[in-house]
């Protein structure tokens, strides 16, 4: 019953074939089971899991309920839920316990989610492997000397695992595209703007998006219809009715014009990638999509001004953690500036400290000027290739990422390199637009993630687009093989 994607089992529990209870418990005893090995769950709620169960039952039986309802959901481990421990994988918050929920939980929480944990991440989402969590790092279901990506890397891992039928993200960089690309799922960034931000832990308020990951494209179509629209809690969330995501999946491609940039398909692309991609692009070809090259000239800068922007604002939103008000501090602090200092010094990582370093400095008088001011105009630069192509084309193709996943810390001693490796997935974040990626093959028995970006708000689009191809194909049915993982 694990392997069936979330459409298949909402089918199940709407025919009365399964109750949610049964299912739940089935996905409780393989979280709990195999996150010994994998460690893709800082918690696991079991109890309230089986609570939501039993109500959704009820939805069920007194016919109330929706297409989400009674299914396990897991949520990153950035998402504030009420009296849950929200860690955002740092030691920082290791004692907090959030008072409220995030507007994501709770809208998956009305459609009558089941919650069934929370999900290990890079701490504070910084990160491209989930080996900056401070509970330790993630392993990837395909190969556990593997990576799974980050920074949403634990629920990647636990959807891959089939562990869960679906879990929640956020994609500041890429950490929801990179981790489903890496372990073999679909992850979709929706439109910033589009999924309200209220109770996701701040990383780099510009970029941060929340979004779902799933098996397949319909799937995370059923989570962001529930999960996105206006919230007056958040001043960046836009006040635009929500499309029906799900209504456009099986429009045929005929008339679709896809465009290859070309700085996608350069020499260091890993070429097994390259040639899944370039298979996925004629089986397109073949449902009636027309293909063309466009350019995205300012590709190569994302990388530089993504960083210079993420790091200043991480600076500025980490000033909140002061050992003060909550959250970690320091044993017997000396005085007030003890207090900081030492606090700060002791509950961040060494990554999220040295991303404050960068901010601070990079935000400083004198440096803000050569680094920030040309980083925004960059930014700008980016926008323009993206709206310049969207004149010729209606959705941009390409790898989600250079390589398949790489061992476990093969980047962490040199982080330009782990930088590096965002090279496709930050330019549609410094954008604002929404990109999914979607397994398209195995190269040495990894996956391989293709990621489709469209225009702002045309998350229908994008989910259309995904959903034919994976009519035509069997890759997101491969889980990770469980002899494997156990
Ligand atoms: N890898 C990128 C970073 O470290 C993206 C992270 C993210 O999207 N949260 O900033």
């Amino acid at each position: 019953m694990y392997q069936h994607t979330l459409a298949e089992l909402s089918g199940l529990l709407h025919n009365k074939k399964i109750s949610s209870e049964e299912l739940t418990r089935t996905f409780i005893e393989r979280s709990e089971s195999f996150n010994k090995e994998l460690n893709c769950y800082i918690s696991i709620t079991s109890e309230l899991a089986m609570k939501q169960a039993r109500a959704a039952d009820r939805r069920i039986q007194s016919a109330t309920a929706g297409p989400l309802t009674g299914i396990p959901v897991a949520h990153k481990d950035i998402f504030c839920t009420r009296d849950i421990k929200t860690s955002c994988a740092s030691r920082m918050l290791d004692n907090f316990i959030a008072p409220y929920d995030a507007t994501v939980v709770e809208k998956l929480n009305a459609a009558g989610m089941v919650t069934l944990g929370k999900t290990n991440m890079d701490e504070f989402a910084m990160g491209s492997s989930n080996e900056t969590s401070f509970y330790g790092a993630t392993l990837n279901p395909w190969d556990k000397l593997r990576v799974p990506g980050g920074s949403s890397g634990g629920s990647a891992s636990a959807v891959a695992a089939r562990l869960i039928p679906a879990a929640t993200g956020t994609d500041t960089g890429g950490s929801i595209r990179q981790p489903a690309a890496f372990c073999g799922i679909t992850g979709l960034k929706p439109t910033y703007g589009r999924v309200s931000r209220y109770g996701m832990i701040a990383y780099a308020s510009s970029l941060d998006q929340g979004g779902p990951l799933a098996q397949t494209a319909e799937d995370t179509a059923l989570l962001l219809s529930a999960m996105a629209g206006f919230d007056a809690r958040d001043s960046t969330s836009v006040d635009r009715a929500v499309d029906d995501y799900t209504a456009e999946l099986n429009t045929p491609l005929d008339g679709v014009t896809i465009g290859l940039p070309k700085e996608y398909f350069s020499e260091k692309l890993d070429n097994q990638i390259g040639d899944k991609i370039a298979a996925a692009i004629k089986l397109l070809e073949r449902s009636g999509a027309r293909i063309r090259e466009i350019e995205l000239p300012s590709t190569q800068l994302s990388i530089p001004a993504y960083y210079v922007v993420a790091s200043a604002e991480c600076s500025s939103n980490l000033e909140r953690y002061d050992g003060v008000r909550y959250g970690y501090r320091c044993e017997q602090p000396g005085d007030l500036a003890d207090l900081y200092c030492r606090s700060r010094a002791e509950g961040f990582g060494r990554e999220v400290k040295r991303r404050i370093m960068i901010g601070t400095y990079v935000l400083s008088s004198g440096y803000y000027d050569a680094y920030y001011l040309k980083a925004q105009k960059v930014r700008r630069l980016i926008r323009d290739d993206f709206q310049n192509a969207f004149k010729d084309v209606d959705i941009i193709l390409g790898p989600t990422t250079p390589t398949t996943a790489f061992k476990l810390n093969e980047h962490m001693d040199n982080p330009v390199d782990m930088y590096l490796s965002d090279i496709f997935t930050v330019p549609a974040n410094l954008a604002g637009l929404p990109g999914i990626s979607i397994p398209a093959g195995f190269a040495d028995g990894l996956p391989v993630g293709m990621q489709l970006i469209a225009n702002y708000f045309q998350e229908a689009k994008l989910l259309n687009v995904a959903h034919q191809y994976q009519q035509q194909t069997e890759w997101h049915k491969h889980a990770a093989r469980e002899d494997l993982i156990s």
